[in-house]
């Protein structure tokens, strides 16, 4: 017997990236996404289904069993904290860093700091680790007004190339950690639906080494 299978994907930018690699293990999308209000897609396979949803909702989705596979970045994972979730995939795309940062010429003060995020658990983390007493402050984006209008003295935040950042007279400081994006499995569906999602995830995995290589030849 054939089971649905049910794939939950960040929409944003890692959506574009995703794509190719699930054509790779003989999965498209039927519908043109841009032109759709659609959240659930049918596609090329007809046992499987796309979820197309934000990126802080899919180990939400993968956890309880709403999707079996999803594809988040590791940043969102860590904050969601794992549960009930099997990670057996580096997707090796839109890799990037998770920082602090603080205005330009004006260190930390001495004490306890004020932080601005969206990721909340993972500052906390990190300022405890670094025995520092932090309140974190969360907010949903734009982080980087936070230090400008006096909100907090730090904030903790995706940095690619700095840009942004330094757009807003702030400064990278410390890394917390590196970033890409993650296969995501429910521990359940690994268990019941093994026979199809483990050819799904061999032959994601098969295209992301061909990428690699690919990459390493140009270099
Ligand atoms: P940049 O100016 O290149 O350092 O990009 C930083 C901004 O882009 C931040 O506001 C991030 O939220 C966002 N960003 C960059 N890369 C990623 C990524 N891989 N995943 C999610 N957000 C990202």
């Amino acid at each position: 017997m054939t089971d649905s299978i049910t794939i939950a994907l960040s929409k944003g930018r890692i959506l574009k990236e995703t794509l190719p690699l699930l054509k790779e293990a003989g999965i498209e999308l039927l519908d043109d996404i841009d032109n759709s209000r659609k959240l659930v897609f049918p596609t090329t396979d007809p046992s499987v289904r796309i979820l197309i949803i934000r990126a802080t909702d899919v180990p939400t989705y993968v956890q309880y069993g709403g999707a079996d596979l999803g594809v988040t970045g590791k940043d969102v994972l860590m904050e969601h904290g794992g549960d009930g979730l099997y990670e057996p995939l580096d997707l090796n795309i839109a890799r990037c860093r998770l920082m602090t940062a603080g205005p330009v010429g004006k260190p930390a003060p001495q004490g306890r700091l004020r932080v601005a995020t969206k990721f909340v658990n993972l500052a906390r983390r990190h300022y405890a680790s670094q025995g520092r007493q932090a309140d974190i402050i969360k907010l949903y984006g734009a982080m980087e007004l936070a230090p400008i209008l006096g909100l907090a003295d730090e904030i903790v935040d995706i940095v690619d190339t700095g840009n942004t950042l330094k757009a807003n007279g702030l400064e990278a400081r410390a890394l917390i950690d590196h970033i890409s994006t993650r296969l995501v499995v429910n521990r359940a569906s690994m268990k019941m639906k093994h026979s199809q999602l483990h050819p799904i995830i061999e032959k994601m995995g098969q295209a992301v080494e061909r990428q690699r290589q690919a990459d390493a030849a140009i270099i």
